[in-house]
């Protein structure tokens, strides 16, 4: 089974993924947890590229730099794992790519969608949870954080509201494998939510 987590800077999607693997190690599941940007040795490079550069990406090379660690995440991570019979948790993945590379920098949705299909052979999660909210809450939250803005973190906030749209409307598309929630409600309130998904769906 495989299971993404999506949204917005500041959401919560670190927390709750921590929060599903600790439930499914009590079930006695294997699970991989892991992240995009990131995830592997490459896609640790990649992850400094695209955040820690200092100075312009063009916005073409930043879609094929995701697209590039995607590629190499799913191929040597994500898929082996899988076949092995195990859970995979992720923190972002293409729906990701199409709401930041895609709406936050004006490509073309669908060809940002594209490209990242055909970097991983058309593999798609099971369920993806988005976890919804507004980017004056979120910005709150990061604030509260007091760590260091990554690259994009620090962009204006019209950018967050659009990836935000960007995330709901791809949600809207594809009600069976989205579970959207309110990211504003108390942790625990979430992670039921999830784990109830998540249980749906491990049958
Ligand atoms: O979720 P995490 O904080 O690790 O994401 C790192 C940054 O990369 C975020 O600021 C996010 O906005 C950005 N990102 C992106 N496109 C992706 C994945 C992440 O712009 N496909
Ligand atoms: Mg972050």
């Amino acid at each position: 089974l495989w299971i993404t987590f999506e949204g917005g800077d500041g959401s919560g999607k670190t927390t709750q993924a921590a929060l599903l693997e600790d439930w499914l190690r009590d079930q006695g599941r294997t699970v991989v947890r892991t992240r995009e940007p990131g995830g592997t040795d490459v896609g640790n490079l990649v992850r400094d590229i695209v955040l820690h550069h200092r100075g312009d990406v063009a916005p073409r090379a930043e879609a094929l730099l995701y697209a590039a660690d995607r590629a190499h995440h799913v191929a040597t991570l994500v898929r082996p794992a899988l076949a092995r019979g195990e859970v995979v948790i992720q923190d972002r993945y293409l729906d990701s790519s199409v709401a930041y590379q895609g709406a936050g920098r004006v490509l073309d949705a669908g060809e940002i969608r594209e490209l990242s299909l055909w970097a991983t052979e058309g593999a798609l999660p099971d369920v993806t949870v988005l976890l919804d909210l507004d980017p004056a809450s979120a910005r709150r939250r990061l604030d509260a954080a007091d760590k260091p803005f990554d690259r994009l973190e620090a962009e204006k906030a019209e950018f967050h509201e659009r990836v935000r749209a960007a995330f709901l409307g791809l949600a809207a598309a594809e009600p069976d494998r989205f579970l959207v929630l309110d990211a504003s409600l108390p942790v625990e309130h979430l992670a039921a939510a999830v784990r109830a998904r998540v249980a749906l769906a491990l049958g």
